[in-house]
């Protein structure tokens, strides 16, 4: 029999309130159901049902612009959960090769899933897909109460019990209490929880594209002095259609979200060097501003932070959510082995555990995606020079190029 906290002030008791129903919360809830808890997810937002859509789609207006290229660790991950096939068969494109280039130079790297035995390097999905089969899988579990649209809008801390107060008035008391409520994180901020951060003086403009030509199932970065600019091959009937995510310096987004379509595909062929030929159709386009974070700790007594919550990274090398996946994963391990053994989940000594197991992996990504974003936002000529030997020599040594390729899959 678990330990368990009381809270007599509270309407309701559960072992674990999860804040937040993104990715990383639904796979929360998903990964702690059927372990014996009683469980709560709280988000915002109304919930939003897995879309119907066309595998041979023509028009970029119907994609989601938000997508995210999923590691092949997040994909198991996600199918161990249940959502895989849903997604699948719905909607996504595994791509087998990557083209990086430098725009001041000559150097160039190309990754195939050959050159370390996969089939591919990764999958880019929509990421309403994903949120809509995680979503079902929720709601097919016993003990799992999803309250969507709901806020949380206090928290009460008691010795060994938090409570939820919700923003309408209802109160829920828990053991264990999981923010995954995004960047800004309100749970994070309303703990005084610190995190390290700095602005990029970047943002993100996101969108669907048609091009002239095929993707050939390759995701292409090319990096600019102003920022990198991503083109995501998406599942669609002709393979013209990525998704792109456009890093660049704050006065340049300004410009670019300011044009027209064409004026906005006419720049789009400029930047990517015409490699799919010209743009040729565009969705709406949506910024987001780049700002990197890290909570300084992950965990407090009966607190969990998890995903964006914890840590935002620069979008260039697409593991934002792919490490918010790793995180869910770890802690559900830790909590299902504190309940296995009859332990309070909301213990210090077994978030802990969580936090030891995956802190040094984010600060080792997000210190590699950092150096990557200021090498190459440097103009100096002995720089670029260097850049550009630098990709020559990798694309060159194979053992390098293999171990690169492996730590973007998420399996290195
Ligand atoms: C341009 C761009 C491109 C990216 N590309 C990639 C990629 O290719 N690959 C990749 O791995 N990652 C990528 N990322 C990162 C990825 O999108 C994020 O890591 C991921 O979306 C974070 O998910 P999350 O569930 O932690 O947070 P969120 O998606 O922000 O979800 C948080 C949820 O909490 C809810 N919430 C907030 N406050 C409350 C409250 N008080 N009460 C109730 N609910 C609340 C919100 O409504 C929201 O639904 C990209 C990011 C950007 C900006």
């Amino acid at each position: 029999m678990a330990e368990r906290s009381h809270d007599n002030t509270a309407d309701r008791r559960v072992d674990v309130v999860i804040a937040g129903g993104g990715i990383a919360g639904l796979a929360t809830a998903v990964a702690l159901a059927g372990k014996g808890l009683s469980l709560a997810l709280i988000e915002a937002k109304e919930p939003a049902a897995l879309p119907t859509v066309d595998a041979g789609e023509t028009d970029p207006r119907a994609f989601d612009a938000r997508v995210s290229a999923l590691t092949g660790r997040s994909i198991k991950f996600l199918d161990r959960l249940g959502a895989w096939p849903a997604i699948t068969a719905a909607r996504s494109c595994a791509y087998r090769h990557m083209t990086v280039w430098d725009a001041e130079g000559t150097g160039r790297i190309e990754f195939d899933a050959s050159e370390v035995g996969a089939p591919s390097l990764g999958t880019i999905v929509e990421n309403s897909l994903v949120t809509g089969a995680l979503l079902e899988r929720a709601q097919d579990q016993a003990g799992l109460q999803i309250r969507a649209p709901a806020v949380v809008a206090e928290l009460e801390r008691q010795e060994s019990c938090t409570t939820v107060v919700l923003e309408s008035g209802e109160r829920l008391g828990c053991d264990l209490l999981v923010a995954a409520d995004g960047a800004l994180s309100p749970t994070r901020e309303r703990l005084g929880m610190r995190t390290r951060e700095w602005d990029y003086g970047h943002r993100a403009i996101v969108s669907t594209v048609r091009f002239e030509r095929s993707h050939e199932r390759t995701a292409w970065q090319r990096f600019l002095s102003t920022g990198p600019l991503a083109l995501l091959p998406l599942q669609g009937a002709d393979e013209r259609l990525c998704s792109i995510v456009w890093s660049i310096e704050e006065d340049c987004a300004d410009e670019l979200l300011g044009l027209d379509e064409q004026g906005f595909c006419d720049a789009l062929t400029t930047a990517s060097e015409a490699a799919l030929g010209a743009a040729v159709a565009c969705a709406p386009r949506y910024a987001f501003p780049l700002r990197q974070r890290h909570a300084v700790d992950y965990v407090l007594p009966g607190i969990a932070l998890v995903a964006d919550a914890a840590h935002t990274i620069h979008p260039l090398a697409g593991q934002g959510i792919n490490l918010g996946l790793a995180d869910v994963e770890v802690l559900a391990d830790e909590v299902a082995r504190a309940v296995e053994r009859g332990l309070n989940p909301g213990r210090l000594d077994v978030l802990r555990r969580y936090q030891r197991r995956r802190k040094a992996d984010n600060l080792a990504m997000m210190a590699a995606m950092d150096g990557f974003k200021r090498l190459f936002a440097q103009d100096a000529l002995p720089v670029r020079w260097l850049r550009n030997q630098g990709l020559r020599s990798v694309n060159a040594i194979s053992p390098l190029k293999r171990r690169l390729i492996r730590q973007t899959m998420g399996v290195a």
